[in-house]
């Protein structure tokens, strides 16, 4: 058998660490095209001479001649290139089996769709480009006969308790299913008293119970919009509507999601908290190979507790539901929104209980309209953008004042 050849978008970040992890394992069967970074560039270097990628791109010229001489002095033959467009060249290079798409937010669109429209096998952990633009990514996975596979672990865990043969962007209804349960840990403050929530540091927020992730990602994982991203990734990617998924909360993270039948079985995926098993079970599928993920060890996990989430703790999971209600580019608003509320967030500039406040107010400002073309898209994302910035703006007055 022909290794598989990969190009890993993000490379440098918790994903792409994990990715390279599981791909190091099994040298004969997966070669590393493409590595990419955005500044982290000292991480790339060491991961080039490791790798040996055929090519790596970051964000910045400079950046990437600087590091093209280092390499060079190193021995090491990657080419560097920079720059959006180079993202774009090695998602779709001839020479690439398979992407992993790991760039965090909506940067990682571009990139995501020109490996679905060159018919790659796309390992999507970057769920904020199905968020941003679901109807187009299926579509070109769709038209090019791309094989979708998904890295989120809930995603990830529902494949796996789907009838073999399934494919993503399929309905799952025919199968049988009925429900679909998507287990969320509850993040950090699933039991912080709430009159505390406006005093909530990065730090804080940062440093997720169960998963060790980027920063953008823990923060969401926080508020609870990450479960909200999640409902709308698993609309799409199993065609089904946001009143057939159920949000549990279930603080172990033991259980990754479950699938429900019309004969009443409930179908569950369950392992220990490790992106490396999703990564790896998408990288071979449809064969197993080893991870590197401890066992479970189910007599030692203790007892494992399931709940409703409370409404009024976790603003941003509604939120989430009311935009994938309203369709069009209400998800990409949604999702600009809180991309630049977590950032403001991070940077010291808005409370942690205002980051669902700056989204539903863009929300409420923004009128929805299609989103059937890349332009509508990118321009949803560039008003929700301004507009939640102004948002912010407002609110840091209201609090100096
Ligand atoms: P991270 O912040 O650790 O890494 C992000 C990667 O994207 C880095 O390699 C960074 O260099 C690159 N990047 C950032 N901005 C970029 C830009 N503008 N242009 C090009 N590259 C850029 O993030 P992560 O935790 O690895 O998450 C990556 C994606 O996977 C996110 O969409 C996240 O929602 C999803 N995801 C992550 C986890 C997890 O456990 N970390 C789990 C499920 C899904
Ligand atoms: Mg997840």
């Amino acid at each position: 058998m022909s290794p598989t050849r990969i190009t890993i978008l993000g490379s440098t970040g918790s994903i792409g660490v994990s990715t390279l992890d599981v791909v190091s394992r099994q040298p004969d069967r997966f070669h590393v095209y493409a590595l990419t970074a955005h500044r982290n560039v000292e991480r790339l270097k060491a991961q080039c001479l490791e790798a040996r990628p055929r090519v790596a791109v970051v964000a910045e010229k400079a950046a990437a001649h600087a590091l093209q001489r280092e390499l060079e002095a190193a021995g090491c033959p990657t080419e560097v290139r920079a720059g959006p467009q180079a993202l774009a060249e090695v998602a779709e290079a001839p020479e690439v089996d398979a992407v992993m798409a790991a760039i965090v937010g909506a940067a990682g669109l571009l990139p995501t769709l020109a490996a679905a429209e060159a018919g790659k096998r796309v390992l999507l952990a970057n769920k904020e480009a199905l968020v941003m633009s679901g109807a187009l990514l299926i579509d070109a996975v769709r038209r090019s006969g791309a094989c979708l596979l998904p890295i989120d672990s809930e995603h990830n865990a529902i494949f796996q308790c789907l009838p073999t043969g399934y494919v993503c962007a399929d309905e799952v209804a025919p199968h049988g299913v009925e429900r679909i349960w998507l287990t969320a840990s509850g993040g950090p403050f699933r039991d912080r008293p709430l009159d505390t929530f406006g005093d909530i540091s990065p730090e804080e927020a940062c440093a997720h119970p169960n998963w060790d992730m980027g920063r953008k990602i823990s923060v969401d994982s926080a508020t609870m919009m990450n479960k909200g991203l999640e409902v709308i990734e698993a609309c799409w990617l199993f065609a089904v509507k946001p009143s057939a998924i159920q949000v549990v909360l279930h603080p172990q993270s033991i259980v990754h999601s479950m699938v429900a039948y019309n004969d009443g079985s409930v179908l569950a995926q369950m392992g220990n908290p490790d992106m490396r098993t999703p990564i790896a079970h998408a990288l071979a599928w449809p064969d197993r190979v080893a991870s590197g993920v401890a066992p479970l060890d189910l007599l030692g996990v203790g007892p494992l507790e399931f709940r409703e989430p409370e409404a009024q703790r976790f603003p941003a999971l509604g939120l989430a539901y009311r935009a994938m209600e309203q369709g069009g580019t209400a998800t990409a608003v949604l999702n600009a929104a809180n991309e630049v509320a977590v950032e403001a967030f991070l940077s010291g500039g808005l409370a942690f209980s205002d980051i669902a406040v700056v989204i539903e107010r863009t929300l409420d400002a923004l009128p929805t309209q299609a989103a059937d073309s890349l332009e509508r898209v990118l321009a949803a994302d560039a008003e929700a953008r301004a507009h939640a910035g102004s948002e912010i703006g407002r609110l840091q007055r209201r609090a100096v004042s």
